[in-house]
């Protein structure tokens, strides 16, 4: 915008300068639209007060506006990842309560807490009677993936075959195969206290199997794995599937005398052997 001169006021000799910044500033805004940077576009002239009260240099000037945009995109992707990640409840890890009776360690949590399983695709499989903080544990630990950047998603094992079987009936199945394989970290909530039809052991292989070495399963059940055949009414596909979970597992024991941790090989091995494969 040109300057123009005015009648009323005595001239200003700021004023050329002035409508020059004026019509950089407006440049800048279009820029920073263009490039749909909206939280810097807000911000600018926060920004630009600052750099001219606190003389900051034009570095710590566009520093201090892209950090702007950069918290608010991080906060953006955050809220995506945990809506993407559909987590039935509020539970977090830090409220997981060690002396409330569960026979859980803090020190193998802390270590799940900081999502290095995730880059080895290790899978954990949660094992206890009800109520004694599986979904709590799984849940908190998708929340944390989910806080560190990790694509996650939490469902059950009723969800996860009445969609695949939905999915089978509709033509979508290898697309539902495809969601399945996308999370970095994937939580199975609830094997075995529905029936599985057989489609359903079916799905739930496929997806156990599609994932092995690639990403993190976290799955919780309140049957042991010698009753697996049982909940997955077939031993055969039992016996693969627990192959390919406990293959680079951790499993936590929660809560039970019954099926302790140094068991869970031996425990395999007998299902293997039962069905055919050793
Ligand atoms: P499970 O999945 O093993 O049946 P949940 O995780 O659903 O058990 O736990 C049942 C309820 O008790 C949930 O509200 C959960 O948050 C709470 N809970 C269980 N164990 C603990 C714990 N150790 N500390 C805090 N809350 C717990
Ligand atoms: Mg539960």
């Amino acid at each position: 915008m040109a300057p123009t001169k005015t009648t009323s006021r005595p001239a200003d000799p700021d004023a050329p300068a002035t409508a020059a910044q004026a019509s950089l500033y407006q440049q800048l805004r279009a820029h920073l639209a263009v490039l749909k940077l909206h939280d810097a576009a807000e911000h600018l002239p926060g920004v630009l007060d600052a750099a001219a009260t606190e003389n900051l240099s034009v570095t710590a000037t566009l520093e201090r506006l892209l950090a702007i945009e950069v918290d608010a995109t991080e906060a953006r992707r955050l809220a995506g990842r945990l809506r993407f990640a559909c987590l039935p409840t509020p539970a977090t890890l830090e409220d997981f309560d060690y002396d409330a009776g569960s026979v859980v360690d803090p020190h193998l949590i802390a270590d799940l807490a900081t999502g290095r399983y995730l880059e080895s695709a290790t899978n954990i499989l949660m094992i206890g009677p009800p109520g004694v903080g599986k979904t709590h544990l799984a849940v908190g630990l998708a929340r944390k993936a989910a806080e560190s950047g990790y694509r996650t998603y939490v469902t059950t094992a009723a969800d996860l075959a009445a969609r695949c079987h939905r999915a089978a009936i509709e033509g979508r199945w290898a697309t539902t195969m495809r969601f399945y394989a996308g999370p970095t970290c994937l939580v199975i909530d609830e094997l075995g206290y529905l029936p599985m039809p057989a489609e359903g052991a079916s799905a739930l292989f496929q997806v156990i199997a599609q994932r092995y070495t690639k990403s993190s399963t976290i799955l919780t059940t309140n049957r042991p794995i010698t009753s697996w055949g049982e909940v997955l009414g077939d031993t055969t596909v039992a016996a693969a599937l627990l192959d390919r979970l406990l293959h680079r597992s951790v499993v936590l024991d929660i809560g039970g005398d019954s099926y302790r941790l140094r068991d869970h090989h031996a425990r395999t091995h007998t299902l293997r052997a039962a069905a055919g494969h050793v």
